[in-house]
């Protein structure tokens, strides 16, 4: 490098830390710098390590001008040239030894088989082979920097920059480290070592001395004596640092940077459980809520449709009177002959009813009865509870039988006596009681409204009760609910044709069926809205602790760019885990609402539990995770590494 000037602003204005560096070191050599505290040192290897760049002055690594190289370019080549050895190791605490010495080579892509295999060998080279499932806690400060040293080799480690190694160790360890790197520089690889210490530094070839952020000498060391003279069989060749060409960058987010990702996010997650968990906790109750929520919507608009379906979705009924007037025509089995032959017509059912008087010995109740033909209990949905319903051949005899619903069958039998071949008393006149019907799908204990009836042949209730051939409605049951409407179009230009005029009102459900689906609808989604505030509440839960993580791991942070990772790695990192979190708390919510689902019960509509439901919550976690981690872990990535690595 030359005329090196490095300055930081503070505040308004700047402090020059290095005024005008000028050095030059070759490959395969062994520099010690050594200077007081705040002379400038681990800035000067900051910028020899490409962490920090260099406000004025040339620096060429093996040619190439690298004082303005981007960041990605630089913590690429971080990852693939340096070694970084610290004076207070920087080991990831969270992480296993083995881990920790595997971390470099994540970052510049080695399958993990294969940096798992040199990592371990690393370690028992060393003598560490039994520690290696080993937190940096459970080591002590000379294991914790071998450890270290393994790390800053994962990758080759040609140039081993070194910030007072030594200065954490006890004498012992310090001289064993020493030893070590001796090696590493017999072995053929750069050295520059930082102290403060004049014996340390005296045992390297060449000491550069800096004081207040300039070089005041650069000699040779004479004590080069003391040590052991590299024998001929350990020298290897130096090893060549070569810049990573700007071409061999991925750009694209492999699916490997991914797993690592989420490999790594996993294990910080895991290293502190119990927060973890609480973080999750808020999205769990989000998708919990949006799913039982969702879950009751579906249950009580599916009730809400079997009722509707049991009031008949799909029957139209024609009734007399016009809509102008109230005078009506009438209704006669002339006009139900005309209609009965069109397409898409189940049943069609001409009826008569008054309110009657019923009686059975001394019982006496009161309730509609209603005249109609035999397909009567097909077409309005009736389920026969006892007996039979009465026949065509009952019809054409005008025979006098009589079809309870279950409500009327209670009032008058009470639930004791088997009403089947009694007689009754209908206007006086006897009718053999034949059958017992109830709604189908309806409560069946006789409270329905629509088991308040009793039910006769039509030609007998014209003949003996009515005594008139006018009907009081025409019922049509049409094949699908999609065609009622063209149905109805039909019957009302046959039935005009007819009559000349009209004089007759065609009623369906299909606009309180539709009125009824929409309210359901705003009802769902208002059900929807209130519990998405839930997840989004979970997820600025998750965006916090995020941003508190951040700032907790500003140095892991630091360390992890020191050892290679670019901006996006330590931002994927970052999001991960925050899309970890949401998608464990997105499963354990749906496992909760899906449980919720099926123990509560809203006055008498279950909750019914759909796919669409558990989807949606679950890409909503996974969404609420991207967003609410996006900031903090841009926060990460934009971190400067030598502000991160420096932060307590
Ligand atoms: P050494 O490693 O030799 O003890 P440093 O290189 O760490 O010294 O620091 C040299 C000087 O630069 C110190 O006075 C320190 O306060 C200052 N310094 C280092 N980093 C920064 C920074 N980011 N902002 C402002 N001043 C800094
Ligand atoms: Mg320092």
């Amino acid at each position: 490098m030359e005329g090196v000037i490095k300055r930081y602003p503070v505040g308004d204005s700047e402090i020059e830390v290095l005024h005008g560096v000028s050095l030059r070191i070759e490959v395969g050599e062994f520099v010690a710098i050594i200077g007081p505290s705040g002379s400038g040192k681990t800035t000067l290897m900051n910028i020899l390590g490409l962490m920090d760049s260099p406000t004025e002055g040339r620096f060429e690594l093996n040619g190439r001008d690298v004082s303005r190289l981007k960041p990605d370019e630089r913590a690429e080549a971080r990852g693939r040239l340096f070694g970084f050895i610290f004076q207070r190791y920087n080991l990831l605490t969270t992480q296993t030894a083995v881990e920790n010495v595997e971390l470099p080579g994540s970052y510049i892509g080695m399958p993990a088989a294969k940096r798992r295999e040199r990592a371990l060998a690393l370690l028992q080279e060393i003598g560490l082979g039994h520690r290696v499932e080993n937190r940096p806690t459970q080591l002590s400060g000379g294991e914790q920097q071998r450890v270290a040293v393994s790390r800053a080799l994962m990758n080759g480690g040609g140039i081993i920059l070194a910030d007072e190694p030594t200065g954490a160790l006890d004498t012992v360890r310090g001289s064993e480290l020493m030893a070590r790197i001796h090696g590493l520089h017999r072995a053929g690889h750069t050295v520059i070592l930082i102290t403060h210490d004049p014996g340390i530094a005296a045992e390297a070839p060449r000491v550069i001395r800096i004081v207040d952020g300039k070089i005041i000498s650069d000699e040779p060391s004479d004590q080069r004596k003391v040590l052991p003279s590299p024998t001929g069989g350990e020298s290897e060749t130096p090893v060549q640092p070569v810049l990573p060409t700007p071409e061999k960058r991925r750009r694209l987010i492999l699916l490997a940077d991914l797993m690592e990702a989420l490999r790594m996010a996993n294990h910080a997650l895991r290293a502190n459980l119990f927060r973890t968990f609480l973080t999750m906790l808020g999205v769990i109750i989000g998708v919990a809520s949006v799913v039982t929520m969702l879950s009751i919507g579906e249950g009580s608009q599916q009730s809400m449709m079997r009722s509707m379906s049991r009031m008949g979705t799909n029957i139209l009924r024609i009734e007399p009177g016009a809509k102008t007037s109230l005078s009506g025509g009438n209704l006669t089995l002339q006009d139900v002959a005309a209609i009965s032959d069109l397409s898409h017509i189940l049943h069609v059912v001409p009826r008569v009813w008054s309110m009657q008087m019923l009686r059975y010995r001394d019982k006496t109740y009161s309730c509609s009865v209603v005249a109609a033909s035999p397909n009567y209990s097909e077409a309005e949905n009736r389920l026969i509870v006892r007996g039979g319903f009465f026949t065509e051949n009952d019809n054409a005899r005008c025979a006098p039988v009589v079809v309870l619903g279950m409500k009327a069958c209670l009032e008058l039998f009470g639930s004791s006596v088997d009403p089947i071949g009694k007689y009754i008393l209908l206007n006086n006149a006897p009718f053999m009681v034949v059958g017992v019907v109830t709604v189908r799908g309806g409560s069946g204990d006789g409270r329905d409204r629509e088991d308040d009836v009793a039910i006769i042949p039509l030609a007998t209730g014209e003949a003996r009760i009515f005594r008139s051939n006018r009907l009081s409605q025409i019922g049509v049951q049409v094949d699908e609910y999609k065609n009622v409407d063209l149905v109805q179009d039909e019957i009302r230009s046959r039935l005009n044709r007819l009559r000349q005029q009209e004089d007759f009102r065609i009623f369906n459900q299909a606009a309180m069926i539709e009125a009824t689906k929409h309210a359901q609808d705003t009802f769902r989604f208002l059900l929807g809205a209130v519990a998405s505030v839930s997840l989004v509440v979970g997820g600025i839960g998750v965006m916090n602790i995020m941003l508190v993580n951040v700032v907790e791991r500003t140095r892991e942070i630091g360390v992890r760019m020191a050892c290679g990772a670019r901006s996006r790695d330590i931002q994927l990192q970052f999001l991960a885990e925050a899309v970890l979190v949401c998608l464990l708390g997105g499963l354990l919510g749906v496992a909760l609402g899906a449980i919720l689902s099926c123990v509560i019960v809203v006055g008498d509509t279950k909750p019914v539990l759909t796919l669409g439901p558990i989807l949606l919550s679950f890409a909503a976690a996974f969404i609420t995770g991207v967003l609410f981690g996006f900031l903090p872990a841009r926060k990460a990535s934009k971190l400067d590494p030598v502000v991160a690595l420096s932060s307590e």
